[in-house]
């Protein structure tokens, strides 16, 4: 089974796609955490992406086909696998298209966590206010520029998919546990 989890900056994606991961198996790719760890390594590359994502901007989509072009023809994504954070623009995710064409696999699920801006935003002041330690890209200013970014960017995909039908909407402004059911209910279903 290969999923997409979808929805704007803050919504859930990378904790709903843990919990799927270990339940059913699958592996999470999550762009945004390759490109942290790209900085991390503080390669050349690494540089020129920080600014990028620090601006709250979309890394190119030539460097971010290119880096899940090698993930999931690996081994470990045999059994399928969750992508969280891709595809963001309608080239990437006619790109996947290409590359899943190849492998004779297709994405079975669009799962999309709908949550409303004003929500996002104040998590987003929570999140600032509680931890320590917070992301470079993580507060308001550059969240609001993301949501932007979202809505011209990566909102557009979602007509790619319905197409399929293979959207399925979820809402996101439910505690964590209760999304969490709601996913599994739609994935026993089908
Ligand atoms: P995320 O952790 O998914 O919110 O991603 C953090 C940042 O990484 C984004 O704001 C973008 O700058 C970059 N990024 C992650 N995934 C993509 C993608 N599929 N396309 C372009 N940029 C991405």
């Amino acid at each position: 089974m290969n999923i997409i989890i979808f929805g704007p900056p803050g919504a859930g994606k990378g904790t709903q796609a843990a919990r799927i991961q270990e339940k059913y198996k699958l592996k999470q790719l999550s762009t945004g955490d390759m490109l942290r760890a790209e900085v991390a390594s503080e390669s050349a590359l690494g540089k020129t992406l920080k600014a990028t994502m620090d601006a709250g901007e979309l890394v190119s989509d030539e460097t971010i086909i290119e880096l899940i072009g090698n993930c999931i023809s690996e081994p470990e994504c045999e059994r399928g696998f969750i992508l969280d954070g891709f595809p963001r623009t309608v080239p990437q995710a006619k790109a996947l298209d290409e590359m899943l064409g190849h492998m004779a696999r297709k994405i079975e699920h669009v799962l999309v966590l709908e949550v409303d801006n004003d929500i996002l935003i104040d998590r987003i002041k929570i999140r600032a206010s509680e931890s320590g330690e917070t992301r470079s890209d993580d507060n308001e200013e550059i969240l609001r520029n993301r949501l932007e970014v979202y809505e011209a960017q990566t909102a557009p995909v979602l007509p790619y998919y319905k197409d399929r039908g293979v959207l399925r909407k979820i809402n996101g402004m439910e505690p964590v546990n209760e999304v969490t059911a709601q996913i599994e209910a739609i994935l026993a279903n089908f």
